[in-house]
């Protein structure tokens, strides 16, 4: 619950309330340059990037620390504690140069203790007996305790596990940034209020100086929780703002090709070369496009879905749409590979007849690729699949209306303003956007909440999910070989996954040759076994890899490598050693390998039962419904592809902790941007402002630069 009585002014220490009775807001005092004692600090702060007064109450407190108690502190540690001072005087050095150590007697409810300051003399006069300190030292028995930073607190006494602990550097300690900002408590009255007050009644929110307050000096757990959210808010906003403004200005700065017309082509190609019909996911995904392609504004949709969930077919009817409009169409993709994979897809799924297509790579033949590069800008090719090689210089377009750009988070954003750049003279084509990853829906949003999304669930009929068990006794042990013996018998095939052994590849090598060995000898005495793993020669590996293909091995042990293309729908089991070690998306994509052909699949987990991660991957076969779980799990910074995704990091703001705060952010932006486009109503001065000071030019700049 967030207080209503929330205000500023009250969540001053108590002494600069003292010094301060009534300020009015001046923001220049936020933009006064920070000044600290000692060339040393000085230059701290400046790597910390706090240049100004401002700067330092916006250095927020990453956590709080536990204090310990001075009953508590043992020989030797590094600890911080809350005490009051008894007594205090210097002590004067006998070495020369040296100032004068100053003594103090201080205690907390646990007991006394004694506490040295180094080259400090004024600190008699600063804290006099009664004074409350927050100390981070060194706790040495019998000389007291050393202390490195101190300031000023109203915390009360022993343990109060609530210091707060700022990112600190060389030179300047966490306890002596939070003097500082206890020196400069009296500016938190002028931090900005960018808020329109409507976002802030409806959302119950505190104003944001009070939260900037409260994080540094809490009064109270609810003080914190309410601050925490506050702004955690204001910082999801200001991203939703800057993604939905940067979409709004590709609309603005060209309009795509208007495609709502008669659907001969596709309807014929639906009906007649087809060969199955549409999932349920895949019709919506397709009603999803052809509502965007129907509209002038381009479009710009993410299409997830798994490996084999059918993102092609869906990729294809956008690209005939273009087709039967007379424009044409683009497919990109990140490999050479998967260009003539997906080049092959397209000819098998129009019979390589309904359209002109084409292929163009960087290792596409001088010859050729002159001819196509000719068609491409004559209007003769309708469809073109390729690399990078599309938005080089050279290709132009006649008129290119859809571009479809396959595991789009490995290209950036210079190569996807080049693609708008393809469109015909002052158009934009239409994008659809497509990633295997299933991404959670909270770091979508917060990563690519400039795209509207489309997820492809279901399975292609015929896909059978595969039953997953995880096995922990001798007995399951020894059932699970049954099983095995039971499949291959019956003439399928079946994977053994060996541990991960991340430190070292020969390790993990030499476990899976062992493993091999034992089973040939025992378990799988009389099956067929082979062998696989990265240490191999290549001819090595493409032989046990072709003779499991074959089936002339029945078995393959292996290391995860075989994550990577191995398509055997005649394999049926997958046994897993060691799983735990595994996180959850690489199970699942291991798991992946098998449930590809008519037979039904099983795959054991061998590991503890009481293993979440194992638990969610026998009872879900959704990966989307895994990565939820595994964020949840894991938490937003060790999910694994959250770098390469580039979602936004932010500094208050914890997904999937934050997800339905992010959730009321993304709805008060989108309204605000429908409302005012440009933040150019009086009550959304400030915050285009903070828009500004986060985003920069960013936030305003056109995509197509
Ligand atoms: P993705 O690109 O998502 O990995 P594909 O589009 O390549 O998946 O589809 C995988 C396979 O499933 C292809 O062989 C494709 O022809 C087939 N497929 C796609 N949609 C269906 C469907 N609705 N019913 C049956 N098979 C399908
Ligand atoms: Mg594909």
């Amino acid at each position: 619950m967030v207080p209503t009585q929330f205000a500023s002014s009250h969540r001053l220490p108590p002494h600069e309330l003292a010094e301060a009775p009534v300020r009015y807001p001046r923001p220049s005092r936020l933009a006064e340059p920070l000044k600290v004692e000692g060339q040393k600090a000085q230059q701290a702060t400046t790597s910390l990037g706090l240049l100004s007064i401002g700067d330092l109450l916006e250095h927020l407190p990453r956590d709080r620390r536990e204090a310990r108690t001075v009953a508590d502190l043992r020989p030797g540690e590094n600890a911080t504690v809350v005490v009051e001072v008894r007594s205090i005087a210097s002590r004067s050095v006998r070495r020369r140069g040296m100032r004068p150590l100053v003594e103090a007697t201080v205690a907390d409810e646990t007991g006394p203790m004694k506490v040295t300051f180094f080259n400090q003399p004024w600190l008699v006069q600063r804290y006099p007996r009664g004074t409350r300190l927050v100390l981070h030292g060194k706790f040495e028995a019998r000389n007291g305790f050393r202390v490195q930073g101190h300031a000023t607190t109203s915390e009360p006494l022993a343990g109060a596990d609530a210091v707060a602990h700022y990112p600190a550097t060389e030179g300047l300690s966490s306890t002596q940034i939070l003097a500082l900002v206890r020196r400069h408590a009296s500016a938190v009255s002028d931090v900005v209020e960018p808020l329109p007050s409507s976002v802030r009644v409806s959302e119950r929110l505190p104003d944001r100086p009070a939260a900037v307050s409260a994080s540094h000096f809490p009064q109270a757990e609810h003080d914190l929780d309410g601050g925490r959210r506050r702004l955690a808010f204001d910082e999801l906003l200001l991203a939703q703002l800057a993604l939905l403004r940067r979409r709004r200005t590709r609309h603005e700065n060209a309009t795509a090709p208007v495609l709502d017309g008669e659907r001969e082509l596709t309807e014929r190609w639906l009906r007649d070369l087809l060969p199955f019909s549409l999932t349920g996911d895949q019709q919506r995904a397709l009603e999803a496009i052809d509502r965007d392609l129907a509209s002038s504004l381009p479009m710009q949709r993410l299409l997830m879905g798994e490996v084999g969930s059918g993102k092609t077919v869906v990729a294809l009817y956008a690209l005939l749409r273009a087709v039967e409009h007379g424009f044409q169409g683009a497919l990109m993709a990140p490999t050479e590979t998967l260009a003539e994979q997906h080049f092959a897809t397209i000819q098998s799924l129009t019979g390589g007849e309904v359209v002109s297509a084409g292929l163009l790579t960087g290792s596409t033949p001088v010859a050729r690729r002159r001819d196509l590069l000719g068609k491409l800008s004559s209007g003769e090719l309708s469809l073109i699949v390729g690399t990078h090689a599309l938005i080089e210089e050279p290709v132009s377009f006649a008129r290119l209306a859809v571009a479809v750009v396959d595991e789009q988070h490995r290209f950036g954003v210079r190569q996807r303003a080049a693609l708008d750049a393809k469109g015909p003279p002052h158009q934009t084509p239409h994008i659809l956007h497509m990633t295997a990853t299933p991404i959670p829906r909270t770091l979508a949003l917060a990563g690519y909440g400039d795209l509207d999304f489309t997820l492809l669930r279901e399975l292609p009929r015929g896909r059978k999910p595969v039953q997953t068990f995880v096995c922990s006794t001798e007995r399951e042990r020894a059932r699970a070989y049954d099983r095995i013996r039971e499949e291959l018998r019956a003439g399928r095939q079946a994977f053994v996954v060996c541990p991960l052994i991340e430190e070292s590849e020969a390790l993990q090598a030499r476990a899976a040759t062992v493993e091999a060995e034992r089973l040939r000898a025992g378990e799988l005495r009389g099956f067929e076994v082979a062998l696989l793993h990265g240490q191999l020669a290549p001819a090595a590996k493409q032989g046990a890899m072709a003779a499991f293909a074959a089936g002339a091995a029945q078995v393959l042990v292996a290391t995860s490598v075989i994550e990577v293309g191995i398509d055997v729908p005649n394999a049926t089991v997958m046994l897993v050693e060691d799983a735990d070690r595994y996180g959850i998306s690489q199970l699942h994509q291991l798991r992946g390998r098998i449930g590809r052909g008519a037979h039904r699949s099983l795959c054991l987990l061998f590991g503890p039962k009481d293993s979440s991660r194992l638990r969610a991957l026998a009872a879900h076969a959704d990966g989307f419904a895994l990565a939820e779980i595994d964020l949840r799990l894991r938490g937003e910074g060790e999910l694994v592809g959250t770098r390469q995704h580039g979602l936004a990091q932010f500094r208050v703001a914890e997904l999937p902790r934050d997800g339905e705060l992010l959730e009321r952010a993304r709805a008060h932006a989108e309204r605000i941007v429908d409302e005012d486009q440009r933040l150019e109503a009086p009550e959304n001065a400030l915050l285009a402002q903070a828009l500004a000071a986060a985003y920069g030019a960013e936030a305003r700049a056109p995509i197509r630069a």
